[in-house]
């Protein structure tokens, strides 16, 4: 057990928060506070094109109004961009990463003329066509001013990086890691300095996290971030996945299928403390 407990909650403010945001965030929040530890508020608002200042501001509000509280100021990761170039720039200098310049029309292509589609947890498994590119034609493609995004070299990566990886689940124990399934996986997109995997694992390790709780969906990314935290020598926090907070028809909670939002709940006069129970679930 390390001495402090530092947990986070780090939501993108892609929308207002729901009674599943609640939840996890709770969950992190009475975790650091029962072990007289620290909780940390963190917003992911790496992508411009999906995240929103309203949102963040009203995240910010709807937690305080739950009655949680953080230590110090909150993490904006749009602010810190040449941390995450920096971590990049460490891969690159180790050879584990290349340009791609497909489309997603060029996949697709490439896919189809393959004959068989694989799919890992972030959706369809890059073919390596740009991997597979001459120094020369990468070096003209980058000179003419083609836009690119920035790949995983897998291959190169699992070569690397100490195996077998793993990570320590709360309840459950020690659980290996596959992070080949990704395969070359985006750390920066075209239109996005650097992924989520990045900037969360970067920001894990410079914050000192020492549990990550967050909802079962991103339980598959783990193991793409064990890799990284290998590859960058950064700690590994313990991990406690939770189960995802169903809605009354049995199916998740999320902002596509209009789950209620807790501005919508507040509105609607429920307290706090109703709130607070509304989001309870048997593992909270
Ligand atoms: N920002 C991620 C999301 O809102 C969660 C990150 C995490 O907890 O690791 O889905």
């Amino acid at each position: 057990m390390p001495a402090t407990i530092v947990t986070r909650f780090a939501p993108s403010p892609t929308g207002r928060l729901h009674l599943g945001h609640a939840h996890s965030a709770l969950l992190g929040w009475r975790a650091a506070r029962a072990a007289g530890g620290r909780f940390l508020l963190r917003l992911e608002d790496i992508d411009p094109a999906r995240c929103r200042p309203e949102y963040a501001a009203g995240i910010v509000q709807d937690l305080a109004w739950l009655g949680l509280d953080w230590d110090g100021p909150v993490r904006v990761q749009s602010e810190h961009l040449p941390e995450y170039r920096a971590a990049l720039n460490r891969l690159e200098g180790m050879g584990l990463l290349y340009p791609c310049f497909c489309t997603r029309a060029d996949i697709a292509r490439e896919v189809a003329a393959i004959g068989h589609a694989p799919h890992g947890p972030d959706g369809l498994l890059y073919p390596g066509t740009c991997r597979r590119l001459s120094a020369a034609e990468r070096a003209e493609r980058l000179a003419r001013g083609e836009a690119y995004a920035l790949r995983l070299d897998m291959g190169a990566a699992l070569r690397r990086a100490p195996t077998p990886l793993s990570f320590l689940e709360l309840g459950e124990g020690r659980i290996r890691c596959d992070p080949a399934r990704f395969g070359d996986v985006v750390l920066a997109r075209k239109d996005t300095p650097a992924s989520y995997h990045l900037c969360v694992t970067h920001d894990d390790a410079l914050q000192g996290v020492t549990l990550v709780t967050r909802a079962e969906d991103l339980r598959p990314a783990t193991d793409l971030h064990r890799l990284l935290q290998a590859l960058l020598r950064w700690p590994a926090p313990r991990y406690r996945h939770h189960r995802l907070l169903l809605g009354p028809d049995g199916r998740r909670l999320s902002k596509r299928d209009k789950a209620p939002t807790l501005a919508a709940l507040r509105e609607a006069g429920r307290s706090p403390a109703e709130v607070r129970a509304m989001a309870r679930w048997p593992d909270a």
